[in-house]
């Protein structure tokens, strides 16, 4: 049996193990300076001021901390591609708005302008759209949109953490961006997130949000840190109680630690590394499954764009996704498809009729891509999948 190669692999080792060692032996593992560090090192990374971002447990959580701090709630919709993650969907029926799902592109998965634009109606308060894969898709015409609307966009940057357009990151178009680190993205720190808030006042609450609403005492100090001790300083000074706190709103606690945020400078300096690495696979692929009957490659990018080179997928055009894919699987290559689309979870309780998401979602595959592939392991995913392909496709039909 041949080695198992999975569609997605972090990459962590000795230098992600001696941040970690080093955070044990300081005594103090929670948020404090080394989650700063990681949030100025991102914030660089995106090209913002670093008290515009704030490093989270979670992107889930960053997506629930965004819908609390635009105040969304009951009376308001909330447009997005019903190809999202569960997270966003949750995140805003949890606030009380309702989810308004929009079509997508059907080679790139990604809402085109009109696709949001068809479905803003005079409660639209949020757009929350994905970079589908890593791909940039029409996010600064979106945000134009928006911008004209009235209407705040939050970016879900969760795949598209080294993607641009024209050199501007992508999270940093809209209002909002949010990222993952969780287990199965390209920066992981194991779990957590980060959000990006473009309105000054709202980025000074962000971390009052993500420490359960605690009120810092009024240090007029410039900055977020959301450390339970960041007040100490101040308090002192003005002689007060230091382990007081009032409450300004009812939030979770949303905030990481020190442990994961030493890692996650680490995978943030090898980011460049893994994108480069991911960049010649998918080469790989585009010329290794060139030509291959009843496969559909992705269109290539926009001039401008780059990607982070997240997902890498085939689109079949005769019916034979799912057998492939179960063939893959039995030669110990994985695939699989994201994401389920939204408007078909019943509990979000959508009637939409979406034809391209719903024709995409019924031929697009997921193959595996990731910095630790080696050319041994992209060569056998090509011969395996024209293998597949032509089997299913061709002459095997009759017998399968
Ligand atoms: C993984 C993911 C999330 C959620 O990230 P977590 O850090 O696991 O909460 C949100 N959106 C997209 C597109 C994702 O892939």
């Amino acid at each position: 049996m041949d080695p198992v190669i999975n569609v997605v692999q972090p990459a962590l080792g000795e230098r992600e193990l001696a941040a970690v060692r080093e955070v044990f032996e300081s005594n103090w593992v929670g948020r404090g300076a080394r989650t700063t560090a990681f949030e100025a090192a991102f914030a660089r990374h995106l090209g913002v001021g670093s008290e515009h971002v704030t490093a989270t447990n979670s992107c889930t959580s960053a997506t629930f901390m965004a819908m609390e701090l635009l105040g969304l709630g009951p009376g308001d919709e909330v447009v997005l591609p019903t190809v999202s993650f569960v997270a966003v969907g949750n995140a805003i029926a949890a606030c009380g708005a309702r989810p308004v799902f929009c079509d997508v592109d059907e080679a790139t998965l990604n809402p085109t302008v009109a696709d949001v634009e068809a479905v803003l109606t005079e409660r639209t308060r949020a757009v929350v759209i994905l970079h589908y894969g890593g791909r940039p898709g029409a996010v600064a015409e979106i945000a134009e949109l928006c911008r004209d609307r009235g209407v705040h966009l939050v970016e879900d940057a969760a795949l598209a953490v080294a993607s641009t357009v024209d050199g501007r990151a992508c999270g940093t178009f809209g209002d909002m961006g949010l990222w993952s680190f969780d287990h199965a993205k390209i920066v992981v720190t194991v779990d957590g997130g980060m959000l990006y808030v473009r309105d000054p006042e709202l980025a000074a609450r962000a971390p009052e949000v993500a420490y359960l609403g605690l009120k810092r005492p009024a240090s007029g100090s410039s900055g977020p840190s959301t450390s339970f001790h960041s007040g100490y300083d101040q308090a002192l000074r003005s002689n007060s109680r230091w382990w007081d706190y009032d409450v300004a709103s009812f939030s979770r606690r949303s905030t990481t630690n020190d442990v994961l945020s030493a890692i996650g400078t680490v995978q943030l300096s090898r980011l460049e590394e893994f994108v480069d690495r991911r960049r010649e696979i998918a080469r790989a692929y585009d010329e290794g499954l060139a030509g291959v009957a009843g496969l559909r490659l992705p269109p290539p990018l926009p001039v401008g764009h780059t990607t982070s080179h997240f997902m890498y997928w085939v689109q079949f055009e005769n019916g034979v996704r799912d057998r492939v894919a179960r063939d893959l699987y039995e030669r110990s290559i994985y695939t699989t498809f994201r994401y389920p689309l939204m408007h078909r979870v019943g509990a979000y309780g959508s009637n939409a009729v979406l034809p391209r998401a719903e024709a995409a979602a019924e031929r697009t595959l997921l193959l595996p891509i990731h910095q630790s592939l080696s050319d041994a392991d992209v060569d056998r995913v090509i011969t395996e999948v024209r293998d597949c392909v032509a089997a299913r496709s061709g002459g095997a039909r009759a017998t399968a």
